[in-house]
């Protein structure tokens, strides 16, 4: 299968980073929601990673789709409702359409969280990680772009109020601190970005 070396890197990359930035990303949960971040993300991918031999068999839209549901079905807690439909969105934009793969994935995840989670830019949540990469890859950028337009928006939610989430309790007091989906979305940006390297 043509996609089973993308797949494979993919897969590796992600769960690596999720499991490697769990405890970071509960730390920064616990500032300003619930100090469950981490641990939802980790679970999500572990159960990701157990079936990545099934996932490897599959093409690039199918393994996005069944990963997607996977986050969907294990993750507790807005974040795996919300990466899965990024997720099971980006399978059908990996089936076809107009302009190159990255910049369709990544305007299809952007897209499937912000239909899901009824948000949209400048509310301090994924979106702000989302929204520059997939601007800078429909813009012809590439991994270099992507991830430095994850960097930037990720820490640019440091200054915001929170206006969605868990987060939006605090409002304004959510200030100083950065958004954790906003952070695990920059990790996750990277290890695609690591995995297409790796792949090619
Ligand atoms: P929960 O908030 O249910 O405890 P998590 O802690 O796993 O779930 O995830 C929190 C993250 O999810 C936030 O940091 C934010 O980035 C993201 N998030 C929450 N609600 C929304 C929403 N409506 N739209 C986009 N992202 C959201
Ligand atoms: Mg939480």
């Amino acid at each position: 299968m043509a996609d089973e070396a993308l797949i494979r890197a993919l897969v590796a990359r992600a769960c690596a980073t999720i499991a490697a930035h769990k405890d970071e990303l509960t730390e920064l949960d616990q500032a300003v929601g619930d100090g469950d971040h981490g641990l939802n993300m980790a679970r999500g991918f572990a159960a990701i990673a157990e079936a990545e031999g099934e996932l490897a068999g599959l093409t690039l839209a199918a393994a996005l789709k069944k990963a997607g549901m996977t986050l969907v079905m294990k993750v507790g807690g807005a974040s795996g409702p919300l990466y899965g439909t990024a997720l099971m969105e980006m399978a059908k934009a990996a089936e076809g359409g107009e302009g190159p793969l990255a910049a369709r994935l990544a305007a299809a995840a952007l897209a499937g969280v912000k239909a899901r989670g009824k948000s949209d830019v400048g509310m301090k949540t994924m979106i702000e990680t989302l929204a520059p990469v997939a601007e800078a890859l429909a813009a012809g950028g590439g991994a270099a772009e992507a991830r430095a337009a994850a960097d930037r928006g990720c820490a640019a939610t440091k200054a915001m109020a929170a206006l969605k989430g868990r987060a939006a309790f605090l409002g304004e007091r959510a200030k100083g601190h950065l958004d954790p989906g906003a952070r695990s979305s920059q990790l996750l940006v990277h290890a695609v970005c690591d995995a297409v390297e790796d792949a090619a």
